[in-house]
């Protein structure tokens, strides 16, 4: 579903990104972890065309995008999950999730839908996002997300700085996108929580992938884990 060749990414004259290859199938989970700078959210921003590759290519679904604008990428069905969630403030949870419906030829998902991913959204609607706790913050973006009817969801550190019940409903989320064939990819730094709920684990390390295999090696072997990601 997604294809990602050898692409390299700079910020200025400073190289981010060296020849990283990475792969998503449908209704695959896959975990991409690696200690802080090691690139992460640059392979995400590279995905969406918010830092632009220099050299190899990016493609979805078959189609390379790797020079398309970024609306164009999301509307093919392509969600983000931002680390700092980026919802709109001032406006009430009701219009941050009105204004985020899409269509795109994916499953399309209704309002009340998200009542039954996460139950304390209901009683948020009329709150104006700015008053809202990290964790509903995180409800209210990944709820937008999913209203933008995805065929794969890219999340950005969505285990930070939340609670582990929070963390809990974020990875149930990711197993029922799952059931109904829609693919994840989940950037962490080296959250235990995303193995277990991944297909596969690429460890990447000063813009370079030095690790790819079956996450269920890496939940199993705490020695190989430590190893690879510290933890
Ligand atoms: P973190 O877990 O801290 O978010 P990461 O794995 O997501 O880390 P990136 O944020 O992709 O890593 O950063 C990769 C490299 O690019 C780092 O060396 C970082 O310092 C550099 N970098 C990231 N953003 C910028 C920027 N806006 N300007 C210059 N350099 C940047």
């Amino acid at each position: 579903m997604l294809e990602i060749r050898n692409i390299e990414a700079y910020y200025g004259e400073t190289q981010a990104l060296f020849g990283a290859s990475l792969s998503v199938g449908r209704a695959e989970v896959v975990a991409l972890l690696g200690p802080n700078g090691a690139g992460k959210t640059t392979t995400i921003r590279s995905i969406l065309g918010l830092t632009r590759a220099r050299s190899g290519t990016i493609s979805f679904e078959g189609a390379e995008i790797t020079s398309l604008p970024t609306h164009r990428i999301s509307g093919m069905g392509i969600s983000w999950v931002p680390d700092d969630r980026r919802v709109f403030p001032t406006l009430t949870v009701a219009r941050n999730l009105q204004i985020a419906r899409r269509r795109t030829g994916y499953r399309e998902w209704k309002v009340a839908d998200m009542f039954g991913i996460f139950s304390a959204l209901e009683h948020l609607m009329p709150r104006e996002c700015e008053n809202l706790s990290g964790g509903e913050m995180q409800m209210v973006a990944i709820s937008r997300a999913l209203l933008a009817s995805p065929g794969l969801v890219l999340f950005d550190e969505p285990s930070q700085g939340l609670a582990p019940r929070i963390v809990q409903d974020v990875m149930k989320t990711v197993r029922l996108l799952k059931a109904e064939g829609i693919s994840s990819l989940i950037v962490e730094q080296n959250a235990l929580a995303a193995l277990e709920v991944s297909d596969r684990v690429y460890v990447m390390d000063r813009g370079r992938i030095v690790h790819e295999g079956p996450a269920r090696e890496l939940v199993e072997n705490p020695a190989r884990r430590r190893d690879l990601i510290g933890m």
